[in-house]
């Protein structure tokens, strides 16, 4: 067989012979963009004429600080078609992140939203080998950048050659992207995709058994393009040549009620809050839609969210997970075929799970170095390996502990059912290691917080002198409303066995956070270690 290299030349090329005149809409600050896969491949190409212009060498990393939207989309395939390494920055890192990640990358060329520049403000001094700064907008006034020198977008692809050729043997595994981790402790971790990785990646979006992305959709990323390249979807939904409909800054849920309903939009992609927001009001002013599929990862999709789609609104809502060192897709929640007959209430079920593991890749549960049982019951750490998971972090010696025999460490605690099912119970920091046996902090959580009176509960793991580690809860009432530590024990005991029942539950005015509003747990545990030993 031959031995073509699996590179992004080859998605590019092939978009551009079968699709020229698909089309990309885009949402800006000043109405509406639209244009033609035609008129899109010949800006990236002139993208391309214009970073080496600059001086731009192959290989080098070239940042980009943007929202979802038509320019973004051509450096996309600009950089990496070039022999360059897209760096995606995620514009809602602290500011010590923000400069640590240009740094690390070791980005020469920034290309920024003209709305963005001022994130540069406070680092701009700290960045000696940012050669030059793109500024991305219609009219930007470039003495804002507080880098120099600033170049406008449209000048430079107004000037450019659109006739650069592209190697199209361009070597499968040279590094084609670079995303970092948002990390809750010390600085973000880089995962280098390589363009066979995207490649096959983006085959996986097109299986059918899975996310069957093709030509018949119009896709509506909400996800940012910052965060794992948007899921893939933007390189996927290029290649298999199907409508794009990128939201611009900020999308409210009534903009991206309005995209969707004027673009017939058939498949959306974006974390559970976004999609709690579209639901308020599609609830409230209901339009019809031509979605075949909201597909909802990041984090856990309530099962009621996903009742709420499917059931209120007929919109079939997919659940899916996966993480920036997996490109991201992991596993879907879809039906299997043999279990379609099964009750409702069953179908609900397999819904809410985080779903089956996406053909080309494999897992693991592994519990203490051994594998774990598939019984939907036994809990381990989810292991993964395959042509799109990462098997390093980018010049980083945290390396070791994150990959083992060529497996990744997922860091995610889950079940596996006899059917393949994958159920995230927790992190695998997080979870309850009580005499052997695992809790899984979140149910606890998930369970207290169904009850009438509580708003907030954290459960976190505290040293205890006989089990190692017991539970111990934190909750924060509603206002006005009580709950004594004995009926929310009892409401729990409805629920799970004895030995998974917190030893105390204390009562917060508040639960520590992180900056993205995610549970600081470890101030918790910091603060109450010794809560059960003495
Ligand atoms: P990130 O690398 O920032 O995308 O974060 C990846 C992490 O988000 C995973 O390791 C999981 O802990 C979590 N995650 C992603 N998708 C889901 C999901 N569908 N359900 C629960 N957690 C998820």
């Amino acid at each position: 067989m031959m031995h073509t290299p699996l590179n992004l030349y080859g998605l590019f090329k092939y978009s551009q012979q079968m699709y020229p005149e698909q089309w990309i809409v885009s949402r800006g600050p000043d109405g509406q963009h639209r244009y033609q896969y035609r008129q899109f491949g010949e800006r990236v190409r002139r993208l391309s004429s214009a970073l080496r212009a600059l001086g731009v060498q192959p290989g080098e990393r070239i940042g980009t600080i943007a929202w979802n939207d038509y320019r973004h989309l051509e450096a996309y395939f600009a950089i990496p078609l070039m022999g360059n390494v897209l760096h995606t920055i995620n514009l809602r890192l602290p500011t010590d992140h923000l400069r640590y990640v240009i740094h690390h990358a070791g980005d020469r060329v920034l290309l920024v939203d003209e709305a963005l520049l001022p994130l540069l403000r406070p680092i701009g001094e700290q960045l000696p080998h940012v050669r030059a700064v793109i500024v991305l907008g219609d009219h930007p006034n470039l003495t804002q950048s507080p880098l120099q020198p600033a170049y406008a977008y449209e000048d430079l692809i107004a000037q450019a050659d659109p006739g650069i050729a592209y190697d199209p043997d361009m070597p499968e595994d040279a590094p084609l992207g670079i995303c970092y981790t948002s990390a809750t402790t010390g600085n973000p971790k880089g995962v280098m995709y390589s363009h066979r990785g995207l490649y096959l990646h983006t085959l996986g979006i097109g299986m059918v058994n899975g996310i069957a992305l093709s030509d018949a959709d119009t896709v509506l990323p909400v996800v940012p393009m910052f965060h794992v390249n948007a899921w893939g979807l933007p390189h996927a939904a290029v290649a298999f040549g199907a409508k794009i409909v990128l939201p611009g800054p900020q999308p409210t849920p009534q903009d991206l009620v309005d995209l969707m309903k004027q673009e017939a939009v058939t498949l959306s992609a974006g974390v559970p809050t976004v999609w709690l927001g579209v639901a308020q009001i599609l609830e409230k002013s209901p339009v019809p839609l031509a979605l075949r599929m909201v597909l909802c990862g990041g984090s856990a999709a309530p099962p009621a969210l996903i009742r709420t789609y499917e059931e209120g609104f007929h919109i079939p809502f997919t659940h899916a997970y996966g993480m920036t060192e997996t490109t991201p897709l992991a596993t879907v929640a879809r039906v299997k075929g043999t279990l379609r007959d099964r009750p409702a209430e069953d179908i609900a079920n397999l819904k809410s799970t985080q779903g089956l593991l996406t053909l080309g890749l494999d897992m693991r549960l592994v519990r203490d170095g051994q594998d774990a049982p598939w019984d939907g019951e036994t809990m381990g750490e989810l292991w993964l390996r395959g042509p799109w998971v990462a098997d390093e972090y980018y010049d980083d010696a945290r390396t070791p502990m994150s990959f083992e025999d060529g497996w990744l460490k997922t860091g995610d605690i889950a079940t596996i059912d006899p059917e393949g099912y994958v159920r995230l119970v927790d992190r695998a920091k997080d979870v309850v290691k009580s005499g052997g046996e695992w809790i899984s902090s979140v149910d606890l959580e998930n369970a207290l917080m169904a009850h009438p009176a509580v708003f907030e509960a954290a459960v976190v793991g505290v040293p205890h002198p006989k089990w190692d580690e017991r539970p111990l809860a934190f909750v924060v009432l509603k206002p006005g409303k009580t709950a004594a530590k004995e009926e929310l024990l009892e409401h729990l005991g409805q629920y799970y066995p004895r030995w998974w029942m917190p030893d105390d539950i204390l009562f917060l005015s508040e639960i520590p956070k992180t900056t993205v509003g995610k549970f600081l747990k470890r101030a918790l545990r910091d603060q109450y270690q010794g809560h059960l030993s003495s």
